[in-house]
């Protein structure tokens, strides 16, 4: 059996997804990138090959994806854009549109019915309406970045969080906080801030479903209600998400081993 690996180095995770012959998911590996790439890509890559009981022997081709994706020794290279709309078109074939928000930028990606990107826009200029936004936020309620959407639901009055900026946004926080505002209220606002940032760039893309979520924010509940009440519409979404560009890298793997196989043996 041959397996195949994408590898997604992003600004603060890396992503490692194995798929077999027929292009199944058998596992992931996410760990933290950190300051040595190298390192962060071969934990991630046993991370992965433990779980699903693989030898990284039987690897046949790798591919690496994502902002760090030149300093990882792999067979190809492949943009994240590309990587992200085959894995969710592989996860979600319905999808049209594709939000992926990572730790540091945010994108919205046109995906034809066959995985093919046909326009995206990205926001890789400001931390407002990233992973990065949120986890500052965090920080300034003195919560967990993974507690702030389950306590963003139990909000009955959002607190509106009027500025974009990371800055003044984490200042207007910790005043929300001194004047003795509920957190659960004040969660709830910095979820609806950024989603009213990243429909910005959803519109710019045009609204079409299905939306699919990629990227580790989507494992934020509190995100994807807010995304979801301020874009009227359902998000597509699973426990895969954030490894949706690794997925996508092994995807692509696979297919050119596979083609460069059929070439080398032609019927
Ligand atoms: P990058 O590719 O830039 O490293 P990712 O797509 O891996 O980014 O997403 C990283 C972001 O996902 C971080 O901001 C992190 O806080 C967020 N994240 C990851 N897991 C969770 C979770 N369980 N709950 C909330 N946020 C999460």
């Amino acid at each position: 059996m041959h397996y195949y690996a994408g590898i997604d180095v992003g600004s603060l995770a890396t992503k490692c997804a194995i798929v077999d012959e027929s292009g199944n998911l058998v596992s992931q590996g996410i760990v933290a990138t950190g300051a040595r790439v190298v390192t962060a890509v071969e934990a991630a890559l046993k991370l992965a090959a433990d779980s699903g009981g693989v030898d990284l022997g039987s690897i046949g081709f790798r591919i690496a994806t994502g902002y760090g994706r030149k300093r990882v020794e792999a067979d190809h290279q492949v943009t994240e854009i590309t990587c992200h709309a085959m894995g969710a078109v592989r996860l979600f074939p319905g999808t049209r549109t594709i939000i992926d928000i990572g730790g540091q930028d945010t994108k919205v990606i046109r995906v034809s019915s066959n995985g093919e990107v046909e326009n995206f826009v990205m926001n890789d200029k400001c931390a407002a309406g990233t992973g990065r936004f949120l986890e500052v936020m965090a920080r300034a309620l003195e919560v967990d970045v993974e507690e702030l959407g389950p306590l963003a639901l139990t909000s009955e009055q959002p607190q509106k969080i009027s500025s974009f900026c990371t800055v003044f946004g984490e200042s207007e926080v910790v005043s929300h906080v001194a004047d003795g505002a509920a957190s659960a209220d004040i969660a709830r606002g910095i979820h609806e801030s950024v989603a009213h940032r990243v429909t910005g760039l959803v519109k710019r893309v045009g609204v079409m479903n299905e939306l699919t979520m990629s990227g580790g924010v989507a494992r934020n509940v509190g995100m994807r209600t807010a995304l979801s009440a301020a874009l009227s519409t359902s998000l597509n979404f699973n426990d895969n998400s954030q490894v949706m560009g690794a997925l996508g890298a092994a995807l692509i793997a696979r297919e050119k081993h596979q083609r460069g196989h059929d070439s080398e043996n032609p019927k």
